[in-house]
């Protein structure tokens, strides 16, 4: 499903060049569970945004059901983002004066389609419900708790049933309670639904319950 050929990063700083990544190439099965794992600074989010298309690799590719992703103009790889690719951002990034509600269904008012608004807010709904924040829908994203925020922003990277989902660090700002109910929630839609979960983690509970592990040190796939 995913294809990512030795891709390298590079960040200028400076009086410097940063190589992030030095050559990474792996491929990720449709419907697998993988977890990426390394020390802090080891490049896992780096690795993360590459393969979900977000952000650009300074040499190598990354194939996407055999398309690659970084020859498509940006507002076709936005799209494509958009339709099959979900992400749990390390910082949720939820939109601050939305609702709960409006943060999970805006990746469906993004999408191009004849949806009706009333009919999205009902999936919305049902979302939230099964991230068990059904009481929170019209709570703005300060009026959650820091283990509601990062369920609301699983509910919006389900939004448009992706084929896969991106997750970085579900359990960094976390107790383990939380950070254990978001992997919960992604592990039960994979045995549901078989789409792909890629979870970047320090937290070996995490990688103990997923199908296969990749180590990243130093930029590079080690073990
Ligand atoms: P990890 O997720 O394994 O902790 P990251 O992928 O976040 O590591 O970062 C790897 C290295 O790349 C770090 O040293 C970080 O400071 C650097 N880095 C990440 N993003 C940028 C950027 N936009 N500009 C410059 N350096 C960056």
């Amino acid at each position: 499903m995913i294809k990512a050929i030795d891709i390298h990063k590079t960040y200028k700083q400076a009086d410097n060049i940063l190589h992030v990544l030095k050559g990474v190439s792996l491929s990720i099965a449709e419907g697998e569970v993988m977890a990426i794992v390394g020390p802090s600074g080891a490049g896992k989010s780096t690795l993360l945004h590459n393969l979900g298309g977000l952000d650009l690799p300074s040499q190598g590719s990354v194939e996407f059901f055999g398309q690659d992703l970084y020859t498509l103009p940006e507002h076709k790889r936005a799209a494509l983002r958009n339709e099959h690719i979900g992400f749990v951002f390390q910082a949720y990034h939820l939109l601050p004066e939305l609702t709960a509600l409006e943060n999970v269904i805006l990746p469906a008012l993004v999408k191009n389609n004849s949806r009706k608004t009333s009919v999205i807010e009902l999936d919305g709904v049902k979302l939230l419900e099964e991230v068990g924040l059904g009481t929170r829908i019209t709570h703005r994203p300060s009026q959650l708790s820091g283990g509601e925020q990062p369920r609301v922003a699983t509910a919006r990277a389900l939004m448009n049933n992706p084929k896969v989902i991106f997750c970085d660090e579900p359990t960094g700002n976390l107790d383990s309670a939380s950070g254990a109910m978001v992997m919960d929630i992604l592990l039960s839609l994979n045995a549901r639904t078989k789409q792909t979960v890629v979870v970047v983690t320090h937290d070996e509970r995490i990688a103990k319950r997923v199908g296969r592990i990749i180590n990243i040190k130093d930029g590079q796939l080690v073990g």
